[in-house]
Parts: C-alpha cells; structure tokens; sequence
C-alpha cells in the first residue's frame, strides 16, 4: 500500500507516514457520508451550532498541539500557527451564531398566496485542500458547508496528512455523529473517480491554478458544481503621499508571513516614481532584519518552506527574472545547510513580461515596480492573470477607496494587509478562481437556493 509521507521541512526529517486508501475504501466513505447526510440534513440549525461552538473549545484546548503538528509539517512559526487554530475556532463560533440567520427563508411579495425562497442542502461536498494554513483552509470549507446540512469528505495535501487526522478527531472529540466529516488520504490521480461519484455533489478547491483547472476539468464533465481558490499575485499600491514606514512595516509582514505562502499575500509592490527610491531602501533594510530560522522559536519571523520541490521552483523563478532584465537586490541564493530554506528576497525594476511579474511566486520573494504616475499604477496593477487580494497605502483614504474600487480582484483593503475575515466574503476573480467562502455569500455557494410557490 502506497503511502503519503510528512517531512519537517526545518530539518528534511521524515516525521512520520500514512496509509494511503484504496478507491474502494473511499467510495465506502463516500457512501457512509451519503448516509450520515440524510440523517444530518434533518438536525436544527441550533443542534448543529452547539456542535460547532464545542469544536470551537476543542480548538482551543488542543492548540498548542496542533500548531506544533502544523509547524512540523509545513513550516510556519509556532506564533502564527497557534493565530491559525485560534481563526479555526473564530470560525466555528461565527457560523454557530449566524447560519440560521443567513439561511432563514426569505419571503418574496407575488400574486401567489405565498412565494418564498428556502435554502436547502446539496448532499456530500469533496474538500481538495491545501497544505499553507492546514487548519484553516479546512475549516474555512467545512464550517459553513457543514452549518448548511451538508457533509464532507476532504483531500488534504499529502505532506499534511498529520493534520488531516487530527481535524478529523477534533470533530470527533466535539461529538459530530460518525460520517459527517472524513478524512480521505488518496493522491490527487485519484480524483477523477471520487469527482465521479454519484454520491458527491460538489467540489471546493484551494491551491494552484493547474489543479484547480484539473479539478473543475472533470467536475465540469460530471456536471459538478465546483468553488474555487486559486491564489494570486496581487498588487499594493504604494502611492506618494503614503506614510514610508508604514507602508514598509505592511510590505515586509505582508510578503514574509506564514514564510511567504498565502494566497493573499502582497507579492507585486508597484511604487509612486516619487518615493520608489526611498521605499526600496526602507524595505530592504527591514527585510534583511527580518530573522529566519527555525520555525519553533519564539524570535523567528519566517521559516522555511513547505517542501525542497517548492523552493526549487521559487528559485528558478528568481532567476529567470534575473535573466529577464530584473535587479536582484537582496536574497536570492539557497542556502547551505537542512531544510527548506529560502531568504527573504527582492526583485526591482520589474516590467510586465518578467517571470515575477506575470507568475505567482510563493515564498519570500517581493517583486518591486516603478510606477511614473496613478494611471500607469492602476495599469500595471490590473495587468495580471490573477485577482485576488490586492491593497492601496496612502494617507488619503478617498483616493485609497476610489483606487481600491478600480482594483481587478476579490478582496481590496487601504492600508491594512489583505486578510480573511468570516464576515465578508472571501474570493478572487480573473484566474484567482470563482465563488466565494465565508460570511453568507460562501454558505450559500453549497446549497439548493429553492423558490417555492403556493398559490
Ligand atoms: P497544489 O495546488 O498542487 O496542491 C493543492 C491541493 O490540490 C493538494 O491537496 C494536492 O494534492 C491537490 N492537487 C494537486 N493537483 C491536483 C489534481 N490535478 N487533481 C486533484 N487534486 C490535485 O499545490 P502545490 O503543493 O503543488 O503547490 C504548488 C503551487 O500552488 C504553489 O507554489 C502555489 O503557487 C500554489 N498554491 C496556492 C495555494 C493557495 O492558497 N491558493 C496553496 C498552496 C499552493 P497533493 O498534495 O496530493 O498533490
């Protein structure tokens, strides 16, 4: 039996290895979710919320050892993984207090005796998920869709099948009824059968562009529904008149938390010609204080990465920048020694055309662009593949606000770093993918929106 293995990207040490299921263990699971949904559909919204605000305190009775098993697995600082269960149990708690609000039937006045609209559940939802916030991501998906009336069954990333056990005994340990949620430790080739299933009636996914394209590919064949998020390389504006410090405080946090790997994260810097010169200073020189090592010290600022394939690839993207007319001015060499680590890194001079530019780099690395005037900013900002979390620095908050609407991407923020938040909606648009999660917009992405008519 073929197994997935987690690596402590810190060290290169083997933590620990999982069995693999067989397709047919897994379309027994499928089927023990089919089953336990009939039953779960017809539970109160009040029934389930108790369950989730249980889940909520399991959280955070058992967060130091589940950031711990998130560090080991993947690499974020112990600090930001603790922040990332103490999100999971926020999240619990929203959806505990508002789903029944969210989906409560909404009366429509027509010449029927009564017309409404009722929200109702689609059945079993397969969760494709990624390793960068092994926790939340999950979580994000299952808490809503779950508080719906449906349940789920989820493919973790396989360097993060650690985590994937131990979500699937926290919903244990808070008393969800067997086969609402489970784990399904298969690799992505054997998606397509499980997308096939009559049993699953819809599939989420986070993670890159070419899985997501995959996943819709054969859900789209099968007549699926599918959301998708599929990250980003978003722009922050830095206008003239922005506060330099700042500005660099948000871009030096903002590229290196969470060791570079968030969908949200600020990747492209497109910087007013009048303080271009002064913010790259300024941000070199916080970037190169920023302390990287080892992810379970309190004084680390970033980690490595996941994997050694991960920082492969981040590197070959530097460097074909470089070979592209771009200027290394910090980082950009391995360094020697265990683990998945790369430097804090930036590229200036950029221009559309260029690898950081035009790609998505998942790391530590800032892309940094000179913009002569507003329009060229606003331009060159939406001159991307992608949308999905995108920011404005200025001191004046109008012009930050006009600016943000003009942005091409889900979620725009003035002055303050992109970030989730259980009560807006969560998505991008353009090859960020499509849907939304959180807040009432993505409880309602996995539901039968019914119309009913009594004349
Ligand atoms: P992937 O997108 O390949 O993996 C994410 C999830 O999708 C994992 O569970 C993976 O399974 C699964 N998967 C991958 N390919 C397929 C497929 N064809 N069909 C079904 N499931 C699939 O991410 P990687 O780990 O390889 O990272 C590569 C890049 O993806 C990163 O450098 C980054 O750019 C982007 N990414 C974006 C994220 C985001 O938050 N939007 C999160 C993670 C990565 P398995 O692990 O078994 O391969």
């Amino acid at each position: 039996m073929s197994k997935s293995v987690s690596i402590n990207p810190a060290t290169g040490e083997t933590i620990a290895s999982y069995d693999r299921i067989s397709i047919q263990e897994a379309i027994s699971k499928i089927e023990k979710a089919q089953v336990a949904f009939k039953k779960w559909k017809t539970t109160t919204y009040a029934e389930r919320a108790k369950l989730f605000y249980k889940l909520a305190d399991v959280f955070e009775e058992n967060k130091e050892d589940y950031a711990q098993l998130a560090t080991s697995e993947m690499g974020k600082t112990t600090d930001q993984a603790k922040k990332e269960v103490e999100k999971c149990a926020w999240i619990c708690r929203y959806y505990a207090e508002h789903s029944a609000n969210l989906l409560k039937d909404v009366l429509v006045d027509t010449e029927a005796s009564k017309s409404y609209v009722t929200y109702q559940p689609l059945g079993v939802i397969l969760a494709v998920m990624p390793w960068n916030f092994p926790f939340y991501q999950v979580i994000r998906f299952a808490v809503p869709a779950l508080m719906a009336g449906n349940t789920g069954v989820l493919k973790h990333a396989s360097n993060v099948q650690g985590c994937a056990m131990a979500l699937e005994d926290a919903m244990r340990k808070a008393g969800f009824p067997e086969g609402v949620f489970m784990n399904l430790n298969l690799p992505s080739d054997a998606m397509e059968s499980v997308i096939a299933h009559e049993h699953i009636v819809a599939v989420t996914l986070t993670g890159s562009a070419p899985a997501g394209k995959s996943v819709a590919s054969i859900a789209g064949k099968h007549l699926k529904k599918t959301v998708l998020e599929l990250g980003g390389s978003d722009a922050y504006i830095i206008m003239a008149d922005a506060d330099l410090e700042m500005a660099t405080d948000l871009a030096t946090q903002g590229r290196l938390q969470n060791n570079g790997q968030t969908c949200i994260a600020a990747k492209r810097f497109i910087v007013l010609d009048a303080i271009y010169d002064d913010f790259l200073k300024l941000f070199t020189e916080k970037m190169k204080r920023a302390k990287m090592g080892d992810p379970t010290h309190k004084d680390t600022l970033y980690g490595p990465l996941a994997r050694l394939d991960l920082r492969e690839e981040l590197h070959q993207q530097v460097e074909k920048t470089i070979a592209q007319g771009g200027t290394l001015v910090l980082g950009g060499k391995i360094p020697e020694g265990k683990g998945a680590y790369y430097p804090a890194t930036i590229l200036a001079d950029l221009k559309p055309g260029m690898e950081a530019f035009d790609e998505e780099l998942f790391g530590p690395v800032a892309s940094v662009i000179r913009a002569t005037n507003d329009t060229e900013a606003m331009a060159l900002a939406n001159n991307s593949k992608f949308g999905l979390g995108a920011g404005v620095i200025t001191s004046n908050k109008e012009k930050g606000e006009a600016l943000a609407l003009q942005l091409e991407a889900g979620n725009c923020f003035v002055n303050k770093l992109v970030a989730s938040d259980p009560r807006l909606p969560f998505g991008g648009v353009k090859e960020s993918g499509y849907g939304r999660e959180l807040s009432g917009y993505g409880i309602k992405e996995f539901v039968n929106t019914k119309s009913v008519w009594i004349d």
